[in-house]
């Protein structure tokens, strides 16, 4: 590989690594040589939808950026290496770490150079080059630049796998604070318009037998967690906006790490928030899969999660007066609301008790949480827990369950 090739790649791999949203960073080993150390090459791993691993290179078009939001390594103020590809450059490098079996997709983001119009071109150009010269038929996310025209953005989108663009703040506020030249529009318009042409390709499949796929793993975003002042409760609340305003497949958060030097920015004297980031992501899941709302979760009157006890047993201890329920007649709505059970055991909870009730021995084989969900429950009347059903005794009773399960190091 050329060298000059080779140290674009090192610049524009390093300046896409604090974008999250295609799951996962690259895996970095310090002290263990180079070999097997696929972050310096720009390689992330990513989940398809069938929960297979896979890895791409994840990289950006451009570093050089005209905008300079405050939390972001690459903005026009930092001095830092700056590289850009060329489409030709990026498509054939893509190609090259295919056909050595590094990847089996693409991350491609970018920075805004000179124009939003003129950077979202060069995305479509080397995703046009990918699939029609190249034939290259991997995975292939795209980001989509704020301010592009939409038939950039619909031509990215018959081109791509999945698209994203990233909100970053939850509020309008705090988007004014740290990124001020980002207008919340230019950010929400080209949801809209992904929203609308996945639902338009969706409506074709049903009428017609070949119809052109757009973006068929859906669209994504991502949020900075504890930049600014916002809630959790603000945070939630734009992620359930964004998964029912614009049927967002995933949103992503990503703990606010400092990089710049800015007065606008949190002084952070301790670690990134990482436990909020955590909890986001439980929250997200109970949105997602228990039918749980944003509103359930956290409120006003507590804007914050509790650190110490995941949201779904934090909504269970403040909502007490619904426990214990009865396996044996509980709807699936209230069974998911149990800590300790899941969608899978939940559901299979109601199809076994269909033939016979349930005995307290054959709900652990439903594959319930018996050590967390005991205190919820009563299975044929008989409850399941071994302390009183007081807040303060059952969160002695999982502490304790913590402590007992402390991951052991391998070394
Ligand atoms: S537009 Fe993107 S790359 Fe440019 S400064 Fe803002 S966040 Fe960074």
């Amino acid at each position: 590989m050329r060298e000059e090739i080779v140290h674009k790649l090192e610049v524009l791999a390093d300046s896409a690594k604090y974008d999250v949203s295609c799951a996962s960073s690259g895996v970095e080993r310090h002290g263990v040589g180079k070999i097997g150390s696929a972050s310096l090459g720009g390689i992330c791993h990513a989940w398809s939808s069938d929960g297979r691993c896979i890895s791409l290179l994840k990289v950006l078009h451009t570093n050089r950026c005209i905008f300079d939001c405050a939390y972001c390594i690459n903005r026009r103020s930092n001095d830092i290496p700056r590289a850009s590809f060329t489409s030709e450059e990026l498509a054939e490098l893509t190609m090259e770490f295919y056909r050595r079996n590094y990847i089996e997709g693409l991350f491609l983001s970018s920075a805004i150079e000179n124009d939003p119009q003129e950077t979202m071109e060069k995305i479509v150009r080397t995703l046009r080059l990918l699939r029609k010269t190249y034939g290259f038929a991997g995975y292939i996310h795209a980001k989509l630049i704020p301010g592009a025209d939409p038939i950039l953005v619909r031509q990215a989108g018959l081109l791509a796998d999945r698209v994203s663009i990233n909100l970053e703040l939850p509020s309008q506020a705090g988007l004014a604070a740290l990124a001020p030249q980002k207008k919340p529009a230019l950010l929400l318009a080209p949801m809209q318009q992904v929203h609308r042409e996945i639902s338009g390709y969706l409506e074709d499949t049903r009428h017609f037998r070949h119809t052109p796929a757009f973006a068929p793993g859906g669209q994504s975003t991502q949020m900075i967690v504890g930049a600014i002042a916002d809630t959790d409760y603000q945070l939630l609340q734009a992620s359930s906006k964004l998964y029912r305003s614009f049927g967002m497949k995933r949103v992503y958060y990503s703990a606010y790490i400092p990089m710049n030097a800015d007065s606008r920015l949190p002084a952070l004297t301790v670690p990134p928030p990482r436990q909020r980031e955590h909890r986001l992501y439980q929250a997200d899941w109970l949105m997602r899969f228990y039918e749980f709302e944003a509103d359930e979760i956290l409120d006003r009157s507590q804007p914050f999660f509790d650190l110490e006890f995941d949201p779904k047993i934090d909504w269970a201890f403040r909502h007490m007066d619904l426990f214990p329920i009865e396996v044996n007649r509980a709807s699936l709505h209230e069974l998911l609301r149990v800590p300790g059970i899941g969608p899978t055991s939940a559901k299979r909870i109601v199809r076994h008790r269909r033939l016979a009730p349930l005995s307290y021995e054959s709900l652990a084989k439903t594959g319930v949480v018996m050590k967390r969900a005991r205190y919820f429950l009563t299975c044929g009347g008989r409850f399941c827990g071994d302390v009183s059903m007081y807040p303060e005794n059952i969160k002695n009773k999982l502490r304790g369950q913590d402590q007992q399960y402390q991951q052991l190091s391998l070394f």
